[in-house]
Parts: structure tokens; sequence; C-alpha cells
């Protein structure tokens, strides 16, 4: 019944707070304009709300298990902006509990009402699943580190005031052991953001390009060479909501709102009468179910003081998988109107599309959406973990 009246609670909030505007840049994903990813952000913290699964004296809300799941399900249900997960789901729960006070001070408010953007500076050419083999270098000189090197993939480089970076600050050691993890301002001379476009036809990605930057020693987390067990904490937080089980219902239920409504060629016939299609709809809700059955028995473990564990990578294959299914689906539901719309979307040629609203974006959301099986760590390593850990191979 609490459980109950808190849900309602959360609704009423977001029919008071969430607007068409935010609704609309919610479609946009990682590319949701800063302005308005800001708003949202903004009302999440005046209400107390910003960081329920940090501690309560961290500004976290002191909600059970059960509780943050009801809330991030409703606010997936209600087609609210993806909150960047940089700040509040990454380096925030790093800085407070690695980071010295000093650097709690200055970049903790920041996080928490989303005045200061952050992005991830992991991934290299040539290191991504095997992260430890990290090249970019860190030299100690003076009370300075001296960066040079390279980063790839940087999700919104191009709009964050911070990065999070691992780097190599001892190349004799060890790989895991000559790690440091320095926190570095976006604005400091010598650092160069260029874009990646992606298949999508947008940008989201970035390459990040260090020349002989100079960043204080105070700005690295912990001890020196002990960065790797601060990444893989973060890595750990990371990978714990990649399942997205909560807006994987609200497209699914979406589709099927359109399979009973939309004719699927102009010529009258509903897609909910196409046997094959609606096989394929009734087959993904059904893995949904049982997707949401795992989910809510991880979060009991959770709740009994478990770790995610081997069940957290379960949750990231299925998860993503079922996304790529249902936007498999929208593709195919959108049928021809899919194909003019990805081009004149993306160069902002078209303001009168020329078919349904829902196929605007179907193919870049398609596309975009093959990398939902790489970031957070791709699948074929999340088999590999399940490989070792739970079948003993
Ligand atoms: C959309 C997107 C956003 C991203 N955002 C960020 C970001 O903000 N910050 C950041 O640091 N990184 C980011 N990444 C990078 C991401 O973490 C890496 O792409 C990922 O770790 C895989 O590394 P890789 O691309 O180098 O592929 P590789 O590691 O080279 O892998 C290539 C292929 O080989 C497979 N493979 C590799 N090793 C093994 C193995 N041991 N066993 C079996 N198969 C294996 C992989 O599964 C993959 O299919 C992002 C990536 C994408 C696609």
């Amino acid at each position: 019944m609490e459980d109950q009246e808190f849900r309602e609670e959360v609704r009423t909030f977001l029919q008071e707070t969430l607007t068409d505007d935010m609704r609309e840049a919610a479609l946009q994903g990682f590319g949701v304009e800063r302005s308005i990813g800001a708003a949202w952000h903004r009302a999440l913290y005046e209400r107390g709300w910003i960081a329920p699964g940090w501690p309560v004296e961290q500004g976290g809300t002191g909600w059970t298990l059960t509780q943050q799941h009801i809330f991030d399900t409703e606010l997936a249900l209600a087609g609210a902006p993806m909150l960047m997960p940089f700040g509040l789901q990454m380096v925030g729960p790093v800085l407070y509990t690695f980071g010295s006070e000093a650097q709690q001070r200055q970049h903790l408010p920041g996080i928490l009402d989303g005045s200061v953007w952050w992005c991830q500076g992991y991934s290299e050419p040539g290191s991504g699943s095997d992260l430890a083999s990290l090249k970019t270098a860190a030299v100690r000189d003076g009370d300075d580190y001296v960066v040079n090197g390279q980063k790839i993939w940087t999700t919104n480089a191009h709009k964050a005031d911070w990065i999070f970076c691992l780097v190599r600050t001892d190349s004799a050691a060890k790989p895991q052991r000559g790690i440091s993890f320095l926190l570095i301002d976006m604005k400091s001379p010598g650092i160069e953001v260029r874009p990646i476009v992606s298949i999508d036809g947008l940008h989201h990605l970035n390459e990040v390009y260090f020349t002989d930057v100079r960043v204080p020693v105070g700005n690295r987390i912990g001890e020196e060479n002990q960065g790797w067990t601060y990444a893989k904490f973060l890595l750990g937080h990371e990978r714990t909501s990649i399942a997205g089980v909560a807006g994987s219902k609200r497209s699914l239920a979406a589709l099927e709102r359109l399979a009973r409504e939309e004719v699927a060629d102009g010529s009258g016939a509903r897609l909910a009468d196409d046997a094959s299609f609606g096989a394929r709809l009734h087959d993904a809700a059904v893995k949904l179910d049982a997707l949401e059955s795992l989910e809510a028995r991880v979060l009991a473990e959770f709740a009994r003081g478990g770790t995610p564990g081997d069940a957290a990578s379960l949750l990231k294959i299925l998860g993503t998988q079922m996304m790529q299914a249902i936007e498999l689906l929208r593709v195919e539901a959108a049928a021809y109107y899919a194909l003019p719309f990805e081009t004149a979307l993306i160069a902002g040629q078209s303001d009168t599309p020329p078919g349904p609203e829902f196929a605007l974006r179907a193919v870049s959301d398609y596309n975009f959406g093959r990398a939902h099986t790489i970031y957070g760590g791709s699948n074929e390593i999340q088999r590999n973990v399940i490989a070792k850990a739970v079948l003993g191979l």
C-alpha cells in the first residue's frame, strides 16, 4: 500500500512537471539539448529526487530499492528525458566514496544541481574491452601531471565541462597497477574535441586529444596507480542500470498502440491483423515480462544486501537485445515511411513529415541501437563473465 501511495506521488509530480518540450527532448536520448536536459534535472533537484541511489547525507532520498525501482519505472513510462549518467551515476559515487573533502566540496554540488556536465574518458583506440591496456600518459611535473594521449567514443565531450579520465602513471608496472583516475577541466589548454558522426547521422560521440595538458595533482582521485580500483567501482554502477526495462515497456506499449491504430501501407489493414508482425510483438512482450521478473529478482537480491554480480551481466545482455528487437519492429511498422525521414530529419530539411510521426526516427534509432550491445562492456564480454562466474568454464 505504501508503495502504491509512493507511485501515485511520483505520477502526480510527473503530471505537474513534465512538459511537452521535455517529452519531445526525451526522444533525443543522449542528444538531448543541454538547456532542456538541465530544466528537467533542475525540477528533480528542487523536489529532492535527483540522486535516489546516493547516501542521504550526500543528497540521496533514503528510498527503499523498491521505491527507487518504482521511481525509475514511472519516469521511463512517462517519457521523461534521460538524465546524463556521467555525473550522477558514474563520477558522483566515485567522488563521495573515494574523493577528498576538497574534491567533494568542489564537484558534488554541480553534479547534484545539474549545472556541471561530465563525460567519461575511459576508451582509447585499441583499448576498449581490454581497457587496462590504455596508453594516455600522465607524467608528474611539480604539482601537476602533464597528460598526453587520446580518448575515443567520448559521449557528449562537446557539451561537457569536465572529463574523468583513466591515465597511465606507471608504464613499467602490470597494466592494472599503473593507472590513475584524474578529473580534468575541459577548458584546459591542450584539449581538442573532434566530432564522430555515428551511423544514426547524429553527433553524440567524440575523440578527445590531450597535448601537454597540465592537470593539478589535487585533481587525482585517491592514490596514484590505484585508478583501476575506482574505475571498476564505477563500471559496477554503470552496469546495474543498463537493462532499460521500463524504457522498453514504454516503447513496446507505443508499438502495440500503433499496431491497433495505424495502417501498415495505406491499404486499411491494421498491423495488429498481420499474423507475422503480431506474433513477433507478442514474443517481445513475453520476453520483456521475463526480463522484468529477472530485474525484480536482482533487486530483491540487492535489497537483501547482495551485489548485482553475474545477474547484472545477464540483465545487460537481455535488456539490450530487447531494445534492439523493439527498434527493429518499429522500423518494420514504419515500412517505407522509415526511408525518407532519416536524411531529411538529420539535415533539418523536412518539417512536414510525409508519413506518420512515429516513423520519424525509426531508422536513425535502429541504427544507433546497434551500439546498445557494445557500450558499457560489450555483450560478448558479458558472456565471458557468465561463462566464468556462473558456468565455471
Ligand atoms: C555509443 C557508444 C558510446 C560510448 N560512450 C563512451 C564514453 O562516453 N566513454 C568511454 O570511455 N567509452 C565509450 N564508449 C566505448 C565503449 O566502452 C567501447 O566501445 C567498448 O568498451 C568496446 O570497446 P571497443 O569499441 O574498443 O571494441 P573492442 O574491444 O575492440 O571489441 C571489438 C569486438 O570484439 C569483441 N571482443 C573483444 N574482446 C573480446 C573477448 N575477450 N572475448 C570475446 N569477444 C571480445 C567485442 O565484443 C566486440 O564485438 C562508447 C561506445 C559506444 C558504441
